[in-house]
């Protein structure tokens, strides 16, 4: 059977011209992960949130639209990864549903937690979320947790007044659960305006370690993110008259690394509409690949990923998109 290639349009930005210079065109290999966009609600409201997340922003996925991920997902065994996103993806209101039925699937299921959630509870609802570790625990949950500094000021800057002592406190109660301590892998995502190179990376990686063992805790590790420069990070560089540096900066960056890593090559992602992005950039952007409903995988194999300006921060810096 023959298959049609989705040719969309894609932006016409340097880094389409750098790719085009190199005769590069970087295709998908294949969709080992899903990324699923849940929620647009947080009880935060941090300054480089690229979908722009916060306590007034309640727009859930609606449980058809779930109900065709989980049809997709039980299809396709290929897809053996599903991350769970938002907003705080633990707002949404099936969100214990959702990961019960992953796990029964045998999917390897990632939550991308704000940590500060399990304090604060629903901002909506008021309901307790202090349950969360446990229920972690218990369905083998794999957290990615945002800590992206050491020190009180710049977090509560970013990230709102008190959220680095709720984080600790957090911590604290998922190594109680046995995150970092007992089997369970506990993973920070630190974020940083610049690419760090391999011994940048161990060498923060120490430092969170040894740091966070001064308040008792324990992790596994540090995953690195490179702030892209869109959304409210993009308006908070402008203001602060560093935009044209920073996007100097990761040009070059990523001029020297390679086009092989970009994370769009082997995922999808699910935007709350039920529309499929090659990542959750692209769906902070706006730029659909696909649908849910229509999930074709030799097409989508065979699609034209929707590169940009921002390419050049993910490839660079292992970017969460
Ligand atoms: S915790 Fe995450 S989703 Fe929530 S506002 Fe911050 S960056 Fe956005």
């Amino acid at each position: 059977m023959g298959t049609t290639m989705l040719r969309l349009d894609t932006p016409d930005t340097a880094f389409v011209h750098w790719l085009n210079s190199r005769h590069l065109n970087p295709s998908p290999k294949t969709v080992d992960s899903l990324w699923l966009n849940i929620t647009s609600l947080c009880n935060q409201r941090c300054a480089h949130c690229h979908v722009r997340a916060s306590p007034d922003s309640g727009i859930h996925m609606t449980d058809d639209i779930i109900q065709q991920c989980l049809r997709v997902l039980e299809k396709f065994q290929q897809i053996r990864t599903v991350d769970l996103t938002g907003g705080a993806p633990e707002l949404h209101p099936g969100f214990e549903r959702i990961v019960g039925a992953l796990t029964e699937m045998g999917k390897k299921v990632v939550v991308r937690h704000n940590l500060t959630v399990t304090l604060d509870g629903n901002p909506v609802t008021g309901e307790s979320k202090l349950a969360l570790p446990q229920f972690f625990a218990d369905n083998q949950v794999e957290i990615l947790a945002s800590l992206p500094y050491l020190e009180a000021g710049p977090t509560d800057a970013v990230r709102g007044r008190g959220v680095f002592r709720k984080s600790i406190e957090s911590l604290r109660l998922l190594n109680a659960a046995g995150y970092g301590t007992r089997g369970l892998a506990l993973i920070l995502v630190v974020n940083s305006d610049q690419p760090l190179t391999l011994s940048g990376r161990i060498e923060l990686e120490q430092l969170f370690k040894s740091r966070l063992g001064e308040f008792g805790i324990m992790i596994d590790g540090i995953l690195t993110v490179t702030n892209l420069i869109i959304g409210r990070h993009a308006v908070s560089l402008r203001r602060r008259g560093r935009l044209r540096n920073t996007e100097n900066s990761l040009r070059r960056s990523a001029i020297e690394l390679s086009i092989e890593r970009a994370l769009c090559r082997s995922r999808l992602s699910v935007g709350i509409d039920g529309r499929l992005y090659d990542c959750d950039f692209n769906f902070a952007l706006g730029l659909p690949v696909g649908d849910i409903f229509a999930f074709d995988l030799d097409r989508l194999l065979a699609r034209d990923i929707r590169f940009g300006e921002h390419c050049y921060g993910c490839i660079a810096g292992a970017g969460s998109g």
